[in-house]
């Protein structure tokens, strides 16, 4: 423990870090960068490169190197170390999720929180209880961010886009100790799965990466779901309703049948949680004639994920043996693969982000992902990226909160993590 550190701080580094870390996270999260589903362009809403902008002229002023906008609408810098030292890379996204609101985000700071419900301004109904809140429960006497309870906060990512600012900015202000160099990305549309799309690896440049994108105090993710995109296509036969008796193949009703054969007890994300798998039914779109059913389908282990899959298409049969009229495929594509195997191949990479954790005052929790990150992809295109802690929580909810102490301590992690990496026997 760090007895110069004042309560709730891990560290006196993290403390110091704390103000200019909150600073930028409540501007940042005033800038709408909600991404949309369906969009045509990249990225897909124009409003992400307003906070991509911002940034570029961010890391102009604090004085990094190599600072650029991409087309694409990425940022990247770099913040100069020691030039005998592998190069980290530290990446966040500035999108925030298209499933709740993202617009006129009011953050509120419940400063000293006093261990009492927390009713959200904006919507009374929308109360954060402790006793529904172990993470919560656990942060009395912090600082505590949340919306007013009509947008999301937006601490997924803008609280990991804070932190590389603040750091970066420490870093600039202090070369000793010596650190490695950092490269720095941010980038958008991670939340509809393209966030690495146009992500140029070599541009890049780094040996070994870290997203900042996860949540609670000390949780280093080596591990994500293996994911799939699978839509089932069902052919109906359309009449003219006063015509069609003997005749209509209706679609819309095929597709319902089906969405109700799936399992009510197990293999969704409603009745699931730690390494279960489900299949996620999240759209449909039918008429008569033709319906589509959009499935997310996820595990850790590809087997099972193949298994999951082969469950949807022995459905899909069904449909067909019970309406042999009915025309119906099945199409898989590949979303991303769980990353341990490949994490697994460079324990440095993990072991220096567990030094880094220690450093602050914290014991590092290894957690898996439900989910994907931007890390996934990446690291199966040859760049080892591990997720770490953001101190945000109930992410993709108007309930997301954030506690200033955890971020405090994700900054100062990512400080020691540069510091680390330059150290000889690394
Ligand atoms: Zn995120």
């Amino acid at each position: 423990m760090d007895r110069s550190a004042s309560a709730g701080y891990t560290c006196s580094l993290a403390e110091e870090l704390a103000a200019d870390a909150l600073d930028r996270f409540l501007r940042y999260v005033r800038i709408d960068t909600q991404a949309a589903y369906g969009s045509e362009t990249y990225p897909s809403t124009a409003k992400q490169l307003e906070l991509s902008r911002l940034l570029a002229d961010e890391l102009r002023e604090l004085g990094a190197s190599d600072v650029e906008l991409t087309e694409h609408g990425y940022v990247f810098a770099t913040v100069p170390g020691d030039p005998d030292a592998p190069v980290v890379g530290l990446i966040a996204h500035v999108d925030t999720t298209p499933d709740v609101g993202g617009t006129d985000v009011q953050p509120v700071v419940h400063r000293g929180w006093d261990g009492s419900p927390i009713e959200l301004p904006g919507d009374t109904t929308q109360v954060l209880d402790p006793e529904d809140s172990e993470a919560l429960a656990v942060r009395v006497g912090h600082d505590i961010v949340t919306s007013d309870g009509t947008t999301l906060l937006g601490a997924d990512d803008k609280a990991g886009v804070a932190e590389i600012m603040a750091a970066a900015s420490y870093l600039l202000r202090n070369p000793e100790p010596a650190h490695s160099t950092v490269r720095i990305a941010f980038t958008v549309d991670e939340e509809i799965g393209q966030g690495t799309r146009h992500f140029d690896l070599d541009a890049f440049g780094a040996d070994a990466a870290y997203t900042l994108d996860g949540s609670g105090l000390g949780e280093l993710e080596v591990e994500t779901f293996s994911a799939d995109q699978v839509v089932i296509t069902i052919r109906g036969r359309s009449f003219h309703p006063g015509t069609a008796k003997g005749k209509l193949v209706n679609a819309v009703k095929l597709a319902a049948d089906l969405v109700a054969a799936l399992p009510a007890d197990r293999l969704s994300p409603e009745t699931t949680e730690g390494r279960e798998g489900f299949v996620h039914p999240n759209l449909i779109e039918a008429t008569t004639e033709e319906a589509k059913i959009r499935f997310i389908v996820r595990d850790h282990d590809d087997a099972l994920l193949a298994e999951h899959e082969a469950f949807l298409r022995a459905l899909a049969d069904e449909v067909v043996q019970r309406e042999p009229r009915a025309r119906v495929t099945v199409d898989v594509s590949e979303t991303y693969r769980n990353m341990r195997p490949a994490i697994e191949a460079h324990p440095r990479v993990v072991a220096a982000a567990e030094e880094a954790i220690r450093r602050v005052g914290v014991e590092p929790v290894r957690a898996l992902i439900r989910g994907g990150t931007d890390g996934a992809m990446l690291t199966a295109s040859g760049l080892p990226t591990p997720n770490l802690f953001t101190g945000g929580q109930e992410y993709h909810s108007v309930r997301e909160w954030l506690s200033v102490q955890d971020m405090a301590a994700a900054t100062a992690t990512i400080v020691e993590l540069a510091r680390v990496w330059a150290e000889p026997d690394r």
